[in-house]
């Protein structure tokens, strides 16, 4: 099949929710290129949306996962494997939390994070529930992370939404502290809100936010569901700051392309949770458990996060460049390996990627403006030099 059969079969028998798809058939990856079915080559600085944190087909990744198929792909939650162990520990080892629950995505991690806050006041007889987000955050699609998340245009066509969700101006703290009440059990947020735009707390605000939790007696949910697994140059964003959350939860580069999310927390929180009130089918399966073991074994080799660290600052550096050199080129925003390039308003960001993707580069409109970056961890600087250049040709 070529490509014009292929979009025509999936303009009859596909939803129609991703407007736009470039046209691209991919074939395979390897590095941090994917190649199309004519052997055409692409940057890929968007990596599966911050998902492929060591590229494609890594060796040592590659070998374990085809180990693991070889061995049991799936078994229930009813059943010990010793790959699912192995990365509770690893987890709790790395993190400030204790315990974690296995899922299978993003918007399944909050999900399951939000119930967690919930049973957490209802076991100690305190009528708490309400959740507290902000605006231009993103938690996922489901109906109660979709009404969790800040942003009008993913809520308004299901309402009425379940009660309980507020959302007030991020980085604010006055805003915050207002909207507190007897009712909040927690406060859910992104260390750098990712799909609004890429914009970072600042210090004080995260900071200020813990305190605000202490004091009231509030959970912290970091949703590090893009921050997390290294993006940042921490394993997770909330190290950068020294703020640690009551309950954090994480997808995306954990499993590098294999479905897995999972909601991690301080122990005294995670055992709020009984027999019965949480579960899944496919959530913690040997094969996404094996994929985040080697995920985390690679990230957490000596030099990788330093490296993420280094490039991400090298990265952004030639971006603020650009801005210096362009006057519609006007910020450079983000943390570690995920940052973002924002156009005046005469600058239509779908419209530079379409351009660099026509010049085999694979980048992000995250906002009418704005370019979001978000490459494998293993990108090297010979690729960010070939990725400014192509920009810098545009202008
Ligand atoms: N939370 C954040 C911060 C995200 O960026 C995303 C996805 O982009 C989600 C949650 C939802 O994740 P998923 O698409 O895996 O459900």
């Amino acid at each position: 099949m070529d490509i014009h059969e292929i979009m025509e079969i999936d303009k009859k028998h596909f939803m129609p929710v991703y407007s736009g798809r470039y046209p691209l058939l991919v074939d395979y990856g390897k590095g941090i290129k994917l190649y199309d079915k004519d052997g055409r080559e692409y940057y890929d600085f968007l990596a599966g949306i911050g998902v492929n944190a060591l590229g494609y087909g890594h060796p040592v990744y590659i070998k374990a996962l085809k180990e693991q198929v070889e061995k049991v792909i799936h078994c229930s939650n009813f059943y010990y494997t010793e790959v699912q162990a192995e990365l509770e520990k690893k987890l709790a080892e790395n993190s400030s939390c204790d315990k974690s629950f296995f899922a299978n995505s993003g918007a399944e991690a909050n999900e399951g994070a939000i119930k967690l806050a919930r049973k957490y006041f209802k076991a100690k007889g305190k009528d708490r529930y309400e959740i507290i987000t902000a605006d231009r955050s993103f938690h996922g699609r489901t109906m109660i992370t979709v009404t969790a998340t800040g942003q009008e245009k993913y809520k308004k066509p299901f309402s009425p939404l379940p009660p309980g969700f507020k959302t007030v101006p991020f980085n604010d703290l006055a805003a915050m502290e207002e909207a507190i009440t007897d009712k909040t059990a927690a406060i859910m947020l992104e260390p750098v809100q990712g799909e609004g735009g890429v914009y970072p707390a600042s210090q004080e605000y995260l900071e200020g936010i813990r305190k605000l939790c202490d004091e009231h007696g509030i959970l912290l949910i970091f949703d590090e569901v893009q921050t997390g697994i290294g993006r940042s140059g921490s394993l997770f964003a909330y190290q950068e700051y020294g703020v640690e959350p009551d309950i954090l939860t994480l997808a995306k580069g954990l499993g590098g392309g294999v479905p897995i999310g999972a909601f991690l927390a301080r122990a005294e929180v995670a055992d709020a949770f009984e027999p019965g009130d949480h579960g899944t089918t496919f959530g913690g399966n040997p094969l996404a458990c094996r994929a985040a073991v080697t995920v985390l074994d690679i990230i957490l080799e000596d030099g990788f996060l330093a490296g993420v660290k280094e490039k991400g600052e090298y990265f952004k550096r030639e971006l603020q460049k650009l801005v210096e050199k362009n006057e519609d080129v006007i910020e450079v925003r983000g943390l570690g390996l995920m940052l973002a390039l924002e156009f005046s308003d005469k600058i239509s960001a779908s419209e530079i990627t379409m351009e660099l993707f026509k010049k085999g580069f694979l980048v992000n409109a995250v906002q009418e403006h704005t370019l979001r970056f978000l490459p494998p961890l293993i990108v090297e600087k010979e690729d960010i030099d070939k990725l400014i250049n192509a920009i810098e040709e545009l202008f």
